[in-house]
């Protein structure tokens, strides 16, 4: 068995849990290297304390999963089968009385809980996510390998941002120019939806790129990553477009100047919640604290916001292994919005940034 479902299982001795049954996407990739959209389908991973686990997946695709590596038990099932009578005939074949069971109570929906009681009706419920989260927490060197390639492809994207502005060119312009060229590099997935916007609307930290064109003393701001084998990247941009005014290279230079400290304080032991406050007192210091509206960051891996929340409250230490993204941003509606993300990496003694597209404003 994997090392990764070496560790689940153990981790179910440890707490007399009889088996742990995984149904999202990111996780049954972690455990499997087999990644699908199974959409309403159901995709399910059965892992037990002693028995050799079982992959659940739709009949279609089973090759894959078989392409991917599994090598253990596969239940593969049709559109007119039920797939949980298939796995109560499949468990009694083996014998598992399950007495405690370990679901992802975040993902699971209630329809499917309501089937996954009916078969198993004296069993216990507790939650896998605490687990699955830790375990994702820490990247082995493959997925370092991943992340530093996914986050290299993020940087390209933002300088094809940069190159493309040009004044009259739409937010959608700019993004589409930007998706083209990814998708040249074999980029099928953006980790979210591009981001590109102009002007005041730089000021709604999740706004929507529109048909808006681009005029001179603008602040453009890039946010984007990309997915590459299964894991994603998160950058963030604010460029200038022209001459802007004293007020724009105040806002910038106070963003730029959190961010950096920000980054430079990350190393293991240091408190998730001293990364936030760092960047949080310069913030506020410079008169902007109102304009600072949410956390620092977030964990960065399969999914592209993940476990830990790096907000004011966390107390976690860093440890090496752990990769998030440090985005502070100031969003003053008269002035514009600044936001400026990399993704990191903790070493052994310290941390790097991943991405490494400059930070010292451009003015173009
Ligand atoms: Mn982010
Ligand atoms: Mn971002």
């Amino acid at each position: 068995m994997n090392q990764r479902i070496q560790k689940l299982s153990s981790w179910l001795t440890e707490k007399d849990i009889t088996c742990s049954f995984i149904t999202s996407t990111p996780n049954v990739f972690y455990l499997t290297d087999f990644y699908t959209d199974p959409h309403e389908r159901l995709l399910g991973l059965f892992v037990f304390q002693n028995e050799e686990p079982i992959l659940i997946c739709p009949n279609m695709e089973v090759a894959q999963a078989r392409h991917a590596g599994w090598q253990y038990e596969i239940i593969g099932y049709s559109d007119t089968d039920n797939p949980w009578e298939l796995i109560q005939k499949s468990l009694l074949k083996r014998n598992v009385t399950v007495t405690r069971m370990a679901l992802e109570k975040e993902h699971l929906t209630l329809d499917r809980f309501e089937q996954i009681q009916r078969l198993f009706p004296s069993t216990s419920f507790v939650s896998a996510e605490e687990k699955l989260h830790t375990l994702r927490m820490i990247k082995d060197e493959k997925e370092v390998s991943i992340l530093q390639d996914a986050a290299a492809l993020a940087d390209y994207g933002v300088e094809v941002g940069v190159q493309a502005i040009a004044e009259g060119k739409s937010e959608l312009d700019i993004l589409a120019t930007i998706e083209f060229e990814l998708k040249k590099k074999g980029i099928r997935q953006m980790s979210f939806d591009t981001m590109v916007l102009t002007g005041l609307k730089t000021a709604a930290p999740h706004g929507k790129p529109g048909l808006e064109t681009i005029t001179k003393g603008d602040f453009v701001l890039f946010d984007l990553g990309v997915v590459l084998d299964g894991y994603c990247s998160d950058i963030t941009r604010t460029v200038a477009f022209g001459d802007i005014t004293e007020k724009q290279r105040e806002v910038y230079d106070t963003v730029l100047k959190a961010q950096v400290a920000a980054v430079n304080v990350c190393k293991p032991g240091t408190r998730v919640g001293d990364i936030d406050r760092t960047a949080r007192s310069i913030i506020s210091d410079a008169g902007y604290g109102d304009y600072f509206t949410h956390r620092i960051g977030h964990g960065l891996g399969i999914d592209v916001h993940e476990f830990p929340s790096m907000n004011e409250t966390n107390d976690m230490q860093l440890q090496q292994g752990m990769a998030f993204t440090i985005e502070p941003g100031i969003y003053a509606p008269e002035i514009g919005g600044v936001r400026i993300e990399d993704d990191m990496l903790v070493t052994s003694d310290g941390a790097v940034t991943l991405t490494k597209f400059p930070k010292e404003l451009i003015i173009k």
